[in-house]
């Protein structure tokens, strides 16, 4: 009997490449299956709810910028 044993190679998984989500910056998916651009899906505990990814937050900042008192 002959056990093939798992190579535990990092380039093991030869030609794929790594998904890595251009809009939220997270891995295992690419931006096309997003579900913070897409939506979330039906079941997820974050569906229906307009979620920015974390490295999303402080680019809109200066969204919702209180400016001091302006001297006149
Ligand atoms: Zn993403």
């Amino acid at each position: 009997m002959k056990v093939v044993q798992p190579s535990r190679s990092p380039a093991a998984q030869g030609n794929l490449t790594p998904l890595k989500c251009s809009y939220c910056d997270q891995e295992r998916h690419s931006v096309d299956r997003c579900y913070f651009l897409h939506g979330f899906p039906v079941g997820h505990k974050l569906h229906g709810k307009n979620v920015k990814p974390p490295n999303r937050r402080k680019s809109a900042a200066h969204n919702t910028q209180a400016s001091p008192v302006e001297s006149t």
